[in-house]
């Protein structure tokens, strides 16, 4: 039988897991921390459960699709809930929008905001749906290792209306010209990925899978999902290994011979590195053997990386949802401050996650879980007086919109920033999210799922196709194992 390590276990790996393991493949998980999830793990603290990364569960058919495969139900392991309201936008303080679950009242709400925007919204919808439905048909699960997979008569023909040249910012101002119906349109894009004049219009698919298919929660947290995950991998004969870092991976005649993890050794047949791209290429394998050179990865614009805080507070709060935006400030300025000239942001707007909210598991009676995330440019440096600086602005930012105080009822705090996600996963200049999505970083212009120089190498997870996200690791997982399974003709 042919035994596959996969280094890392993120989604990305537990989807390639079992969809190798399902075709008899001896397959062992290497995970460098003592618990499994890579960037969705969760922590407890205080009676408090953090999540610590995924926050947002958007395509549920694309989690439940994994489970189908391999004969569960995301039900099986987690209760959904869909969010009502499914996000509030924060534009200043007594000046907020819920943003409704339901596609109807959402249109009734954007005509309120700005007349014509009610019908405006259908139609830039219908054309979201389009590409989200050809996108999910067609293109999302191509390994983008040829052009001539594009060439696909389907693609071909809807490629004009994919509108991967046009700019997300000039296809979003042909629909609406209010600032605050920009800004509900755009915030995918600016946290997940680039500037809008940067990404192709074909990303108001997010849109489509935000404001249309719903926002979600997996009760008891985002762990639930990779709990479930590991059951399904596990049940069809999948080893994890936990804290067992890969230190090297053994070659000869451009194939990995052995993996070196935490002092064993194990012969192996292929490997799948579902940790960070450039981990791998440049700290595991022998110079000469990378795909990329440092001009490449240097030349790359990632997604932000994240400041983030975990907060317990001793009551309950008012006036916010489970999910909300603070949008309160000059967007652009933010935004030029990650992605044109990086540097620390001088007035940010940032995010708080309440999950208590919902789920009543996650924080002790009468109290409530906070997570507050501010984008920032990966690479930047970090430092414990810096994070300290922004705790103070952002709390006293959120007292005020929010119209209440917390300080002095904050009983846990952690912060988390990139030298975290440098120690924590390898991750390239601390990224959080991967590469972003810009038009020369799309598609088959990804870092590629199979080495150039090492045969029997696989890369799956957010810096490879589809992207960063949860839902396009799952796939990513899938598209890189089947890969595996044409080496192996199986
Ligand atoms: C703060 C934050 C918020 C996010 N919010 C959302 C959201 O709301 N919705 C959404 O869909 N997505 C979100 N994302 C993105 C999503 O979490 C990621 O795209 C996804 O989890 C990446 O999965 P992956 O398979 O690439 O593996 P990763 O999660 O990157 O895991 C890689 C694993 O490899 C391990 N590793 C590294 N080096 C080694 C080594 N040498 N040996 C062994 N193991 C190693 C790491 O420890 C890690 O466990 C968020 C991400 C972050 C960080």
């Amino acid at each position: 039988m042919p035994k596959v390590a996969i280094i890392g276990s993120g989604f990305s790996s537990f989807s390639a897991a079992s969809t190798l393991a399902a075709k008899g493949i001896d397959v062992h998980i290497f995970e460098k921390n003592e618990t499994v999830g890579g960037r969705s793990r969760q922590f407890s603290e205080s009676g408090f459960k953090f999540d610590m990364g995924p926050s947002w569960y958007w395509m549920p058919e694309i989690f439940e699709r994994f489970f189908n495969n391999f004969g569960h139900s995301a039900s099986d392991f987690y209760e959904l809930k869909k969010l009502d309201p499914s996000f509030k936008i924060f534009f200043g303080k007594k000046d907020a929008l819920d943003i409704p679950a339901e596609f109807d009242d959402l249109v009734e709400l954007f005509e309120q905001t700005e007349r014509g925007a009610g019908d405006s919204l259908r139609r830039f919808m219908r054309e979201a749906e389009f590409k989200y439905n050809i996108s999910m048909q067609d293109l999302i699960f191509k390994p983008g290792l040829s052009i001539f997979e594009l060439m696909d008569p389907k693609i071909f023909k809807g490629a004009f209306k994919l509108q991967l040249l046009q700019s997300f910012h000039k296809h979003v101002r042909k629909y609406f010209t209010h600032p605050k119906l920009i800004a509900i349109m755009e915030f995918p894009v600016l946290f997940l990925g680039s500037i809008p004049k940067k990404t192709p219009a074909l990303y108001s698919l997010m849109n489509y899978a935000g404001l249309n298919l719903g926002t979600w929660y997996p009760m008891g947290g985002f762990v639930k999902v990779i709990d479930g995950m590991r059951q399904v991998a596990e049940g069809l004969g999948v080893k994890v290994h936990t804290s067992e870092p890969v230190t090297k991976l053994i070659t000869k005649n451009h194939n990995i011979s052995r993996v070196l993890a935490n002092g064993n050794s194990m012969d192996v047949d292929a490997v799948i590195g579902s940790a960070d791209y450039h981990h791998i290429e440049n700290s595991l394998l022998d110079n000469g053997l990378q795909s990329y050179s440092k001009d490449y990865w240097d030349s790359r614009s990632m997604s932000p990386s994240c400041l983030i805080f975990y907060i317990g507070v001793n009551k309950k709060l008012k006036n916010i949802t489970h999910h909300n935006l603070f949008f309160h400030t000059d967007i652009e300025k933010h935004s030029s401050q990650i992605h044109t000239k990086p540097e620390w942001p001088t007035d940010p707007l940032f995010y708080v996650c309440c999950p208590s909210k919902a789920d009543e598991t996650v924080a002790p009676v009468g109290s409530e879980n906070l997570f507050f995330l501010m984008p920032i440019a990966a690479g930047l440096e970090d430092s414990e007086a810096t994070r300290a600086h922004y705790f103070d602005m952002i709390i006293e930012k959120f007292e005020d919109i929010t119209e209440q105080s917390i300080k002095d009822n904050i009983i846990y705090s952690k912060s988390y920033c990139i030298n975290d996600f440098k120690n924590d996963y390898n991750a390239y200049k601390g990224n959080a999210y991967g590469l972003a999505n810009t038009i020369n970083q799309t598609a088959n212009l990804k870092p590629k799922i199979k080495s150039k120089k090492v045969d029997n190498l696989f890369f799956s997870g957010q810096l490879t196709v589809p992207g960063p996200g949860v839902p396009p690791s799952i796939i990513s997982g899938e598209i890189s194992a089947n890969e595996l399974l044409k080496q192996f003709k199986l």
